[in-house]
């Protein structure tokens, strides 16, 4: 079972003016295998959701719930949240010079864990999700991030999604600078995770190409910190018609 509940939450960013409120309110529960995805315009505050629901210490929660199976997870470190289940795939993935993928992955997957994986399935689980991903082998040998075309990262993210198999993913703008065979290659990734049993994922994005490919349960439309829309699907081919024009217009009235 993998339940996420975000009740009411209000988060603040600390800024060199005091903290400012950017999350206004946000109530949305991914329910047990469901993939929901969050559209919505630059600076609306999509990435202070994903950041706030993995614990990043920038961001103040001042109100509100968030809750994986019952159990609170703004409570939880950001370790403790990984382990719980919860995994952000970053629309900025940072770099790590002098770590190795190979080494990176294999540390966070023990971390998670509790247990070094066995080296033998390990490496051909690896190997395998780097295929999948058209990464070549010796992708494990480079630094993380350093150097990795905006096309390698996404694509490494995917390859921790699938490695950790969290219950989880919260995947911020992953569609952001592919072309269209990367983007099919990232998409199936999603979807080979999420063909899982009770898998969750919480798909942020800004343009509505990627739902081509990942079709999800619910579509909510997110502007100037909160959900200003909610539907299915279909919802998203309107907005790929119409833009956000007439949610801007009714929260700036
Ligand atoms: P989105 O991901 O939807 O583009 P963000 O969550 O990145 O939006 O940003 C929402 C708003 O919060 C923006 O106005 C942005 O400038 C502000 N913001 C986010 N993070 C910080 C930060 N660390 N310091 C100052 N302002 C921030
Ligand atoms: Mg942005
Ligand atoms: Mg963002």
């Amino acid at each position: 079972m993998s339940t996420l509940e975000i009740k009411d939450l209000h988060v603040s960013v600390k800024t060199e003016d005091g903290p400012k409120e950017i999350l206004k309110g946000v109530t949305l529960t991914i329910a047990d295998g469901e993939t929901h995805a969050i559209m919505g315009p630059n600076g609306s505050g999509k990435s202070t959701l994903a950041y706030s629901i993995a614990g990043h210490p920038k961001y103040t929660v001042t109100g509100g719930t968030v809750t994986l199976d019952g159990d609170d997870v703004l409570a939880m470190s950001v370790d403790e949240r990984a382990r719980a289940g919860l995994f952000l795939a970053m629309q900025y993935p940072v770099e790590v010079p002098g770590v190795s993928v190979s080494n990176f992955l294999r540390t966070a997957k023990t971390a998670i864990d509790g247990e070094a994986p066995k080296l033998r399935h390990w490496v051909k689980d690896v190997n395998k999700a780097l295929q999948d991903l058209n990464l070549d082998p010796t992708f494990g040998q480079r630094s993380v991030n350093e150097g990795f075309s905006g096309g390698e990262k996404k694509r490494h993210e995917i390859a921790q999604l699938e490695l950790l198999n969290p219950k989880i993913a919260v995947l911020d703008e992953t569609d952001s600078g592919l072309d269209i065979d990367a983007l099919k290659i990232v998409s199936e990734g999603v979807n080979r995770f999420r063909a899982q049993e009770g898998k969750g994922v919480l798909l942020i994005t800004h343009y509505t190409r990627i739902l081509r490919y990942i079709t999800p349960d619910q579509v909510h439309v997110f502007v100037d910190g909160k959900i200003a829309d909610q539907g299915g699907p279909e919802l998203a081919d309107q907005l790929e018609a119409e833009g956000y024009d007439k949610y801007l217009t009714k929260t700036t009235v």
